[in-house]
């Protein structure tokens, strides 16, 4: 059910929870009983801040911003894919 902020005249925010066919207006005040207005708030994002939020927006970013490369590796020589001895008996092209 969402939460719902309501303000009283003297001050005092609360919440309650309602569904959303029926959020009341007015709630009464916990403080003094007199009618508290609902009131316009943000919605709370509990994702955000959290390593499942920092997953997502890293992943984003790489997608469209991948990491530099600084170096393209030894030059002159050809880049071993495999250390296994064996493989350097095969055929070369
Ligand atoms: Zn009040």
């Amino acid at each position: 059910m969402p939460l719902y902020e309501f303000r009283c005249h003297d001050g005092t925010v609360f919440e309650a929870t309602f569904t959303m066919a029926e959020v009341p207006d007015q709630q009464a005040c916990p403080g003094c009983g007199q009618p508290a207005r609902r009131r316009i708030s943000p919605p709370r994002l509990s994702i955000a801040g959290t390593a499942a939020y920092s997953l997502t927006d890293a992943t984003k970013s790489s997608a469209h911003a991948p990491p530099v490369v600084s170096s393209t590796g030894p030059v002159g020589r050809a880049q071993r894919y495999t250390q296994n001895p064996l493989h350097q008996k095969l055929p070369r092209p």
